[in-house]
């Protein structure tokens, strides 16, 4: 199938590409292909927006019913000092780029299915369920992607339900997956996008939905917090708790995956995370709805990788568009892909378009994007420096008092897959069993992200090394992969008089991508299962 651009990934980054391309030139042939089973089916988020980008592709946005409907009433910081102990600290001191004022809280999963719908009045197709599973080259340029096969069994052999997955070549492809994207990180590698940057670094959010009393829900309370559980560990990361229309309450714990301690479990960080006085206080007598995780990307313009190569872009957070200063990425991600639109439509309105976009370069440097990205640069590095609180202050002092002008740019250069400490060195850490009232287990939990695989099909978590679970990472940090992965998806069997076993419970995986950036010997790859399969995310 020939197209002029084709788009991988329905996330805000791609729909926003893929409506402003129609937009600009409406005899543009475009296609989004996403490999949950419908848009948003995959979208797990916080989500505070902050709406500058939905107000410039839709001016008209409240007309056309988007799903933007609670706007930020109250704006707390938390400092957590123990499992009972809190601060609040004044919303002077907190960096500015924590301040909602002018924000909405939304479903991030229904503003992408509202974003497809505009994107097919506009004349777009989008193709769910269907994963991208492989990059298209020619002479060194990428000309589409490949669906990944339907109905093939674990052995890679061909069932009855076979078909074979479709190629979509386009003039360009814009490669939108979000965080850590599969076939984003084989470009990377390939046309070596990243060289002279810094890695990339990431967290991982695990978040929950409730529906609680009337009494205990305050419609456009933005809470987030730091400090407790993840500073016993000496971790870092933070909390969210937002208060979004019909009684729900979005939460979750954001867990920086360069965390050292192998025994940390960021699903068990996150249970008791509910029990803290301060945030149980609005969940109490209310029922859990939904759960998910995803991996976040923080890295911010140190980590960004050259967004260019011959035959399309990455764009969004496939590319680490994300303002961890505010913790958003909606905003840019969306404004990354307008201006890839922008660049593109350009481009062909030339005698001879170029297959290379590298004007977009300069375009996206012009955006407010990239220079709010540029001024608070230095927070992310800053938080891995110096720990949440000093670099808390001094995100207040680059931030609140020199608007991110100093002169200096700060690095953070260890990949958060290395430092783990050996099981030896580090502190265990016996987390408390569930109350099943405000904390649960891990399969409890994915039941209620609807995850489903065809259990049949070629296992899409790769081993480059099978004998590293158990001689490498067993032996020395007593296998994380257990701990780290919010889904149950490894386990490490102990039977007596035999050898443990490394087991992968495939058909889990609710697709966060954890695995593929901590495992300690980057032994293993997160490919596309088949289409459709992961979780059913209903409004994440
Ligand atoms: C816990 C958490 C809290 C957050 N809180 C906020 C917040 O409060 N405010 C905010 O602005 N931002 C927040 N973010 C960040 C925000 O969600 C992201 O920045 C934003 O979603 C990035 O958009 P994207 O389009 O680049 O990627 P995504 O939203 O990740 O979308 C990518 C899409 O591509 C699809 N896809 C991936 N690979 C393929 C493939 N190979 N083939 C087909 N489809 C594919 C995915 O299924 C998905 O639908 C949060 C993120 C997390 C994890
Ligand atoms: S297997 Fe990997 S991608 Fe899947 S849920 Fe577990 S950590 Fe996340």
């Amino acid at each position: 199938m020939q197209y002029d651009v084709v788009i991988v990934g329905a996330g805000p980054a791609g729909l926003s590409a893929a409506c402003k391309l129609k937009q600009l030139d409406e005899n543009l042939s475009v296609c989004v292909l996403e490999k949950g089973s419908e848009v948003g089916a995959h979208i797990l988020s916080g989500a505070v927006l902050e709406p500058r980008a939905l107000e410039e592709l839709f001016p008209n946005w409240q007309e056309l019913e988007a799903p933007v409907l609670t706007p930020v009433s109250e704006d707390h910081i938390l400092l957590l000092h123990s499992d009972n102990k809190a601060t609040k600290v004044p919303g002077f001191f907190a960096p500015k780029t924590m301040h909602n004022k002018g924000n909405y809280i939304i479903s991030l999963g229904n503003l992408c299915r509202w974003l497809a719908e505009q994107a097919e009045n506009l004349g777009v197709e989008i193709f769910p369920g269907f994963a991208a599973a492989e990059i298209l080259f020619k002479d060194n340029e990428v000309y589409g992607v490949a669906t990944g096969d339907m109905g093939r069994n674990s052995a890679g052999e061909e069932k009855d339900s076979f078909e074979p997955g479709m190629e979509l070549h386009a003039r360009y492809t814009l490669f939108a997956e979000g965080c850590r994207g599969h076939l984003g990180k084989q470009l990377i590698e390939h046309y070596h996008l990243d060289n002279g940057k810094d890695p990339q670094h990431y967290g991982l959010g695990i978040k929950e939905l409730w529906k609680v009393p009337d009494a205990q829900h305050k419609p456009g309370l933005v809470v987030h917090s730091a400090g407790w559980p993840l500073s016993e560990s000496k971790s870092t990361g933070g909390g969210f708790l937002y208060h979004l229309e019909d009684n729900q309450v979005a939460i979750g714990l954001i867990t920086d995956l360069s965390y050292s301690n192998p025994f940390v479990s960021p699903f068990d960080e996150f249970q008791r995370y509910k029990h803290h006085p301060e945030i149980k206080r609005y969940l109490e007598n209310g029922e859990r709805i939904a759960y998910g995780a995803r991996a976040i990307v923080k890295g911010g313009l140190q980590s960004q990788p050259k967004m260019h190569f011959p035959g399309g872009l990455l764009i969004g957070d496939d590319a680490g568009t994300l303002n961890f200063a505010k913790i958003k990425g909606t905003h840019t991600a969306m404004k990354s892909g307008m201006v890839a639109a922008e660049t593109i439509t350009a481009e062909l309105k030339k005698e001879q378009a170029e297959a290379e976009l590298t004007a977009f370069s300069q375009n996206y440097r012009n955006s407010w994007a990239w220079k709010e990205l540029h001024l608070q640069r230095n927070f992310g590095p800053a938080q891995h420096k110096f720990g949440n609180l000093l670099g808390s202050a001094y995100a207040f002092i680059d931030i609140n008092i020199f608007n991110g002008c100093l002169p200096w740019t700060l690095n953070d250069p260890s990949p958060d897959h290395t430092g783990m400490l050996s099981k030896e060195q580090a502190q265990k850490i016996n987390y408390p069993k569930p109350d099943n009232t405000l904390s649960f287990d891990k399969l409890s939990s994915v039941f209620l992200s609807n995850t489903n695989h065809e259990e049949d099909q070629p296992c899409h978590l790769k081993l480059a090394d099978a004998a590293i679970p158990i001689q490498q990472n067993y032996l020395k940090f007593d296998e994380p992969a257990q701990r780290y992965c919010p889904a149950g998806v490894y386990e490490i069997i102990e039977s007596e008089g035999q050898e443990p076993k490394f087991q992968i419970n495939a058909q889990n995986c609710v697709h966060c991508k954890t695995c593929d950036i901590k495992d300690p010997a980057q032994n293993i790859t997160w490919v596309t299962p088949e289409g459709s399969g992961g979780p059913n995310y209903p409004n994440m």
